[in-house]
């Protein structure tokens, strides 16, 4: 008996976070009994949506579907704007399965730690309840089996979900729905290729519908290695200085590749060693969830691991867990290395870093991601010779590069690889901003002349 198949695009279409895709199932009704069959719902990615300026753009705005008729979820990977609504899901009523693969069921409660204090802050800011607390985090991790890649799940019959890896994070995984013969690819984020930690993303055979992100769908990245050396520069001239070298990172993969990298060039000895801090007590749990699962680290780096040389340590990096050890970064002289998050800088030990050393021409601050429009660290990348920090005027001396090939995110060319690849006979592009969403989309149906849409939210459409 073939099956009707609608997805509802909730959240992330046209816009990069918000990650939250339902597709409902329905086994189609009896032509002569008339009735109604059976429909079985199932979520893919429950994530925050982030940057959002306006009020009525936020968090707290209702799910656009029941979250107790849903049967299953399925998580990509643990990035916030992957699961950083999920929590909000459980406390609203979701009684279903959940899976995600080991290492992002690991991930899970150290990031939604975070997320809770970023929708806090949203809540306040908006003059709205928070919509969930530490408590629904606690209740809402419970929830989640850990499934290994290529192991299909059985949601129903005729239904079955399985995950491949999406070569993006550690544990990041591409969900593969198989529904009654027909197959449909949804990437979550995928990985570039090269990826720098993780194996580069599989390509499921025989898709018939696919789901693309397209957060750099217009856009391409630096090369990895040009990245790599200009932070070995970056290294090398505050040791020329004596100065400081501030790299505010996301705490998830930027960090870890960071370190490795460094880890590297030190052991290699073409690098001095030189003191790095690693001040980020979230970088620091997350990072020892990368060395619980050597399983999925590239090859180089899972060997690195398994040899004995921690490719995320080395002997002059000094992690500071504790607000109070963070001062005593400030005693030892340079050169130096401080690495904190928040990313953007707008939030988290980096700031207080960034309002001491900015002003010193000694100091150098190595932008490693992606700086949304607004952000203090925008503001630091386009120039700004003073900025606000909490308050304080701050003058900046200091010299600013930037690098961008540490992302961990397909570009344009690494996209249409995939689609190519997949070779489906329909598409829809999400996870991207309009302009670079709609560039993707006529790609993919100019390549293979199939129909590809770039949905809008809340836009339901049968399969
Ligand atoms: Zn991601």
């Amino acid at each position: 008996m073939a099956k009707t198949i609608k997805a509802t695009f909730a959240r992330g279409a046209r816009r990069v976070t918000g990650s939250n895709f339902l597709f409902e199932i329905e086994d189609n009704p009896s032509a002569t009994l008339g009735a109604g069959g059976k429909t079985t719902r199932i979520l893919i990615d429950c994530g925050l949506s982030q940057g959002e300026r306006f009020c009525e753009l936020t968090n707290s705005q209702p799910f656009s579907y029941d979250p107790k008729t849903v049967d299953a979820i399925f998580f990509t990977h643990a990035h916030a704007d992957h699961i950083g609504l999920f929590p909000r899901l459980v406390k609203e009523g979701f009684v279903g399965k959940a899976y995600a693969t080991v290492a992002t069921k690991e991930l899970m409660p150290i990031m939604l730690e975070d997320s809770v204090q970023l929708i806090a802050l949203e809540a306040k800011r908006c003059n709205n309840e928070p919509p969930y607390d530490g408590e629904d985090v606690a209740r809402a991790v419970e929830h989640i089996t850990a499934l290994d890649y290529h192991s299909p799940v059985s949601v129903a019959p005729g239904i079955t979900v399985t995950l491949y890896n999406a070569g993006h994070i550690l544990g990041s995984a591409l969900v593969v729905l198989d529904i009654d013969g027909r197959r449909i690819v949804m990437t979550g984020d995928l990985g570039r290729v090269p990826s720098a930690l993780v194996p580069d993303h599989e390509v499921p055979e025989g898709t018939e519908i696919l789901v693309t992100e397209s957060v750099y769908g217009n856009r391409t990245h630096g090369s990895i290695e040009d990245s790599k050396e200009a932070l070995l520069e970056a290294v090398r001239g505050a040791v020329a200085k004596k100065g400081t070298l501030l790299i505010p990172a996301f705490s998830l993969e930027r960090t870890q590749i960071i370190l490795s990298i460094i880890d590297a060039a030190m052991s290699a000895g073409t690098l001095p060693s030189i003191p790095v801090f690693m001040d980020s007590p979230l970088a620091a749990k997350v990072t020892a969830v990368y060395k619980r699962h050597p399983e999925f680290l590239r090859e180089e780096i899972r060997k690195r691991l398994e040899g004995g040389d921690d490719p995320f340590a080395f002997p002059s990096l000094k992690v500071t867990l504790r607000p109070d050890e963070s001062p005593a970064i400030s005693k030892v002289p340079g050169p130096k290395v401080i690495i904190a998050g928040a990313g953007m800088s707008h939030g988290g030990r980096i700031k207080k870093h960034e309002a001491e050393y900015l002003p010193h021409k000694e100091t150098t601050i190595l932008l490693v991601g992606y700086q949304v429009p607004g952000s203090l660290g925008r503001r630091i990348m386009d120039g700004a010779k003073e900025v606000d920090i909490d308050g304080q005027k701050i003058k900046i001396r200091a010299k600013v590069l930037k690098v961008g090939g540490f992302s961990a995110h397909a570009d344009r060319d690494d996209l249409m690889d995939f689609a190519e690849k997949i070779a489906p006979k329909r598409a829809f592009v999400v996870l991207g901003e309009t302009e670079g969403a709609t560039f993707l989309a006529q790609r993919i149906s100019g390549f293979f002349d199939i129909p590809v849409d770039v949905p809008r939210e809340g836009e339901v459409y049968e399969l």
